[in-house]
């Protein structure tokens, strides 16, 4: 850990470590329920020290962190994968687009580097509770974190929470609360709980350290990239508190010497939940008045970090972006089918973007253009039904598979995965149907090209 202080977004001011918990406390006198947070504290490190002690041939990724490492909790959280992907570029007409996955966090999104970090500060500061208010992904994130930290992460929830989004963080072992209310119930509530009760709060951008602990993604794929910058990185955008986090890491790098320039950050955001988007684009902050998009994750009406998230955006020279529901679900259909990952809407509008943006001059064909994937497709199965057909049962017959598919296997389909719906019965017939398949196809070298679907099932039995 490099020493630091924590200074008002909004004013300037600034703190001691423990002088402060959540807010600027001289502008949250401002903050009322129904508003953006204002005075959300960002941590300024001794840059100085940072410069004379990171070596890149010997990377201390601590000298970025604001909580001690000896508080860390049991945990692997982030070092996600970090590639080109040639096919899925091509498809959207770039020539060099790149996947940072972070969708393979534990909780399976990019939120546990956050809750990692104010667990961590929870250890330090020996509490035992962790609180926040939140329906998916944060709330997740904080329940795995607290798993394997020994912690009781507390969570608030609105009442008509699906109750899909509930089942992660209960198998966690959370102490989950439903509120007759909204979000800004829940929230408030969460507030005024650990005020009056104790506990760390969690809420996103209210506590600093979940921009601390999303700006790790950042550092990582300056990493992984070879020490390089990449041009742009679209965002999936809701709070805000995301692409606050990809920005404070180059700015952090920057101010570090370690780099020259920023990359461009691309606000994506669901056109039903665009209260930032209106920000960047008008310099006038409203609220959504009716953020309802498949994009779950990012779909808020008032975005807790809007005015951090409109200066990352103005400072690093980007810009912002909206698409359709049917956008995103036709970009989890392109990411998929390019990729093999299935990543949840909000992550896909980032594809959908791109595709948006081709032939436009806002994003250069050869620049490097990183696509942020911040959560798994899994999380949400009945939003990604919505953007697809599912087969109908066939009898588990040839006959009755010819049904479906004809009975000339077409061209190249050797090399195709056969998926077939077979009712209630199980993966054995599905297997045999392959191996048939496979038979029947008679492809040349059973060892490569055309059997791996034959192979990789046999394996897996
Ligand atoms: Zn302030």
């Amino acid at each position: 850990m490099t020493k630091f202080v924590y200074q008002c977004s909004n004013c300037g001011k600034r703190y001691q470590r423990d002088e402060v918990r959540y807010l600027c406390p001289l502008c949250a006198r401002d903050y009322r329920p129904g508003i953006p947070l204002i005075g959300v504290l960002s941590a300024q490190f001794d840059y100085g020290a940072i410069r004379r002690k990171f070596r890149k041939d010997k990377p201390d990724w601590n000298l970025f962190s604001a909580v001690e490492e000896k508080f860390f909790p049991p945990i692997p959280v982030g070092n996600t994968p970090f590639f080109q992907t040639a096919a899925l570029g091509k498809e959207l007409g770039f020539d060099n687009v790149w996947i940072k996955n972070d969708g393979l966090n534990p909780s399976a999104s990019l939120k546990d580097r956050a809750s990692f970090l104010v667990v961590a500060e929870a250890n330090r500061l020996k509490e035992k509770t962790i609180v926040a208010a939140s329906t998916g992904n944060a709330a997740s994130a904080l329940a795995a974190v607290c798993a394997a930290a020994r912690k009781r992460a507390l969570i608030f929830v609105p009442e008509n929470a699906p109750k899909a989004k509930l089942v992660q963080m209960i198998l966690y072992g959370a102490t989950v609360v439903p509120v007759k209310g909204t979000y800004d119930d829940a929230f408030r509530l969460s507030l005024e709980y650990t005020s009056k009760r104790g506990g760390l709060n969690r809420n996103t951008a209210y506590h600093p350290l979940t921009i601390e602990g999303k700006k790790t993604v950042g550092l990582e794929i300056w990493h992984q990239n070879n020490w390089r910058v990449p041009d742009a990185i679209l965002v999936p955008t809701g709070d805000g508190v995301i692409i606050s986090g990809v920005h404070k890491a180059f700015c952090d790098l920057k101010a570090a010497g370690l780099i020259s320039r920023l990359p461009r950050l691309v606000c994506v955001q669901a056109e039903k939940s665009n209260a930032i988007h209106h920000y960047v684009e008008s310099g006038i902050y409203e609220n959504a008045a009716n953020p309802n998009t498949v994009a779950d994750s990012i779909s808020v009406s008032i975005p807790s970090n809007a005015h951090m998230a409109h200066k990352a955006v103005r400072e690093s020279g980007g810009f912002s972006i909206t698409v359709s529901d049917e956008e995103i679900l036709d970009g989890q259909r392109t990411l998929a089918a390019k990729t093999g990952i299935f990543a949840e809407p909000a992550s896909s509008a980032t594809v959908a973007a791109l595709k948006k943006l081709r032939g436009s001059k806002r994003l250069g064909r050869k620049e490097q253009i990183v696509l942020l994937i911040t959560g798994h497709g899994l999380k949400d199965v009945e939003a990604a039904m919505r953007g697809i057909n599912l087969p109908r049962s066939v009898e588990p017959t040839l006959a009755g598979v010819e049904s479906v598919l004809g009975s000339a296997p077409a061209p190249g389909a050797a090399n195709d995965v056969l998926v077939v719906g077979f009712g209630r019965r199980g993966a054995s017939e599905i297997r045999s149907s392959l191996h048939v398949r496979v038979r029947r196809e008679g492809a040349p070298n059973s060892s490569r090209g055309g059997c791996a679907p034959q192979s990789k099932t046999k394996g897996a039995r």
